[in-house]
């Protein structure tokens, strides 16, 4: 009965890993357009390789090569 217990709390510790995955990126910082307005949207940067990437796309975002994210 233990036994199984500890299985499902285990599964659970990793789900909750799985979540944390975005500590990848630093931010989310504003975009602001060409005149320095707000867009509304909320960007994230890479600080391994730099890329930005809109705070909702970062699970679709491409690394650059050598990034230590990269396939992550
Ligand atoms: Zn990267």
């Amino acid at each position: 009965m233990s036994q199984s217990d500890r299985v499902r709390l285990k599964a659970g510790h990793d789900a909750e890993l799985l979540d944390d995955h975005s500590d990848e990126w630093k931010g989310p910082f504003t975009e602001y357009d060409k005149y320095g307005q707000p867009t509304g949207a909320h960007y994230v940067r890479c600080p391994d390789c730099g890329i930005e990437v809109l705070e909702a796309d970062t699970r679709h975002a491409t690394h650059r090569a050598g990034c230590s994210f990269d396939g992550a």
